[in-house]
Formats: C-alpha cells, structure tokens, sequence
C-alpha cells in the first residue's frame, strides 16, 4: 500500500496538526445559534459548552450500561455505547486537528450521535420500531435530537439542552425525508432542510460519520475475537486485516505466540490506515471541488471521505462484521430475547402507563411517550422493568 501524504509529513516533521481547511470549518463565533437565545460563557465557546453540557446529561451517564453489540452482562471487557463514543470522539478530534476542523464540534457530535440508541442495541431499536409502526415509527438517530432537544430536563427556561445548530445538525446523522419534512414544520430552515434539499453538513458532522465506521470496525474485531465467536483464521480472509496482520508478524517474529498482541498491533496499524487516509482523500476533495467556504462545502458532494481502495476494503471488513459476528447464531438468540423483553415492556406500558414514571404517564401521547421511556433505558434497567412488569425472567 502507498504511502499516506498524512504520514510523510509526520515523517518529514511537517506539522501534523496544520490548519489546512480550516476556512471551512465551523466557527463557534458564527454559529447558527441556539433555539432559546443565551448570553455567551465567560470561558469556553458556544462549542465547548455544548460537549460539556453532553457530558453531563443523563442520557450520556446511561451510556455505560448501553449494549453497542454484546449486552451489557456478557462482559466486562466488552464496548458499551460510552466507551464506543469516547473511541468515536478520540478518532474524530485526531482528524479534525490534522484538517484543521473544530475538534470541539467533532467531540460534542462524537460524544451525542449515540444518545438516542435504545437498551439492547439494534434489536432494541428494531422492536420498538414494529411497536411504533402505526404511531410514526422509532429511529435512533431521530431519538438522539430528541434527546438533547426535548427530553433531558435540566434547565429552568427550556427542556433539552438547548445545543448549537451545528451540533444538533451532526446528531442528525440520517433522516428520512418523512421526518425531515416533520422537522421543517417545527423548525422552518432548521437541521431537517439539508435532508429535503440534499445538501451536506459540516464537514464535522461528516466527519464524525466516518470515525464512527472506523471506530465501530475495529473494536468489532477486538470484541468478537474476545468472545470467541469470531477467529483470526476467519478474519485473515479480509484483505484489510490480513495485510496488517502479516505485516505485525513479519516485523515482530517472536510475537507468534502472543496473539493478542499481534491482534492489537494489528488493529492499529487499520486504524491508523484508515484515519491517514482521510485525511489525504479529504484534503484532495477538497482541493478538487475548489471550495474556499463553508457555505460551498454543503453544496459540494460529501468531502470528508475514504480513498475508493480503503471504501472498498472497509466495506469488505463491514460484510465480513455482519455475516460472521452480527449474524452470529449466538448474538442472533440474544436478539431475539432482547426484541421480546422491548415488544413486552411496550404492551404493558401501553396497558398500564401508570407503571412508568409520572413525567411519562402523564403525556398526551402515549405512544410516543412509551416509546421514549423504553428508549432511555439502560440494559439492565429494562430486563428488570420487564421481569417485574411479566414476572418472567428473560437473558
Ligand atoms: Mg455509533
């Protein structure tokens, strides 16, 4: 494989953090603003206050008993939604500063995109989606807005956290056009239009949708092979891997007999791979579709991106993740216990909403309300509520 132009001038001691696009970065000087106008912090920007105001949600703290794709109880070593978006957010801040893009718009994007995931991983997701079907649905990255807009309770004068549009923006990683015509009736003009018009978001935002695929990808691995429902025989058929998995023995012969440690030297150099070329495929899209501002970077097609050898070569790595360890017959016996205990825990709500706590019980909507109480849960919190609720045990 090349060399990166990223890591030549790491080599050459060009300066790695050089501000290269920073014209078309976000400015937390010229943000969009908040919904509910606020005098500015005395000593962080509009930017820092949002991550800090992430960090110190309710939603965020659940984070660590969040299943990202083995449940919460499995283990201990496992990644739970909070270390996966520490890992998003530590990959995105390293981008960001090599391209000279807001670090501290990428790290309260990275630190929020998961908020709204519901317990259980995408099986939570997926069922309470089918509970919803008649009543507009359930979607994560939707959930996620709704979180830091409406359902964290915190301050005196307004629900929701009240973050910056650029913020909010990145959190609405996807959206169907459904929704975002829904958005546009609350919000004229506001973080559903680009999906109406089809318009890029910051390059931040764009960003943090790639460092979660890269971050996602590798602890994957890690994860997988730990539980043992994946080998390094298997993975040695994804090109990606393999090349990196030779390179570690060759350089290191004696690490043979150490395989952990050759899988995560290997995981290492693919993710330094990775991130290296990024950065050189963004600062050529860039380059080439000769946008001088922010404002042009959103009608450009997307530019923060992988080279097409890298796409094709992660994606290879994704189909391989999803057939052999997401498909696994023993994660699949998980999912579907996990889909029950949601679809359960929604009828019963729905039958008795008292049972749910009085903010709750009390909304005029009771699907949707049902459906928020069941999104915030964490794992564990949900096969309780479910066992007491049926009194069946279920996981
Ligand atoms: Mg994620």
């Amino acid at each position: 494989m090349p060399m990166h132009a990223a890591l030549r001038d790491v080599l050459v001691g060009a300066n790695p953090g050089q501000a290269s696009l920073s014209a078309l970065a976000c400015n937390p000087a010229q943000t969009r603003g908040r919904r509910f106008a606020e005098p500015p912090a005395p000593t962080r920007n509009a930017f820092q206050r949002d991550r800090d105001r992430i960090v110190h949600s309710t939603a965020f703290r659940r984070l660590v008993y969040k299943t990202q794709v083995f449940l919460n109880h499995e283990g201990d070593l496992f990644r739970t939604r909070l270390t996966h978006s520490l890992e998003v957010a530590q990959l995105g801040r390293s981008i960001a500063r090599a391209l000279g893009l807001n670090e501290d718009l990428v790290e309260a994007v990275a630190l929020a995109h998961d908020l709204g995931h519901t317990p259980f991983g995408h099986a939570g997701q997926d069922a309470l989606n089918e509970c919803m079907a008649e009543h507009g649905g359930f979607e994560h990255n939707l959930q996620s807005l709704r979180v830091v807009d409406k359902l964290e309770e915190r301050y005196p004068a307004f629900d929701g956290l009240n973050l910056c549009f650029e913020t909010r923006e990145g959190v609405l990683k996807h959206c169907s056009r459904t929704n975002a015509e829904h958005l546009e009736l609350t919000e004229p003009g506001g973080v559903g239009r680009r999906f109406i018009d089809r318009t890029q978001p910051s390059l931040e935002a764009q960003l943090c949708n790639l460092a979660d695929a890269i971050a996602y990808n590798a602890h994957d691995i890690d994860d997988g092979v730990r539980s043992g429902l994946i080998s390094i025989e298997q993975l040695l058929q994804v090109e990606l891997f393999a090349h990196y998995h030779q390179q570690t023995l060759a350089e290191h012969p004696g690490l043979a007999e150490k395989p952990r440690r050759v899988l995560y030297e290997t995981i290492r150099r693919m993710l330094s791979d990775q991130v290296y070329d990024v950065i050189d495929t963004t600062r050529q899209a860039v380059e080439q579709a000769g946008v001088a501002s922010l404002e042009e970077a959103r009608l450009a097609g997307p530019l923060v991106a992988f080279s097409p050898g890298m796409k094709a070569r992660s994606s290879e790595l994704k189909r391989f993740l999803f057939a052999q360890l997401y498909r696994h017959p023993q994660v699949m016996h998980t999912t579907g216990q996990a889909q029950q205990a949601v679809r359960e825990l929604f009828a019963a709500y729905i039958a008795k909403p008292a049972e749910m706590s009085a903010d709750f019980a009390a909304n005029a909507d009771l699907h949707r309300s049902v459906a928020d109480y069941i999104a915030g849960m964490t794992d564990r919190f949900a096969l309780r509520e479910h066992e007491r609720l049926t009194g069946r045990k279920l996981l």
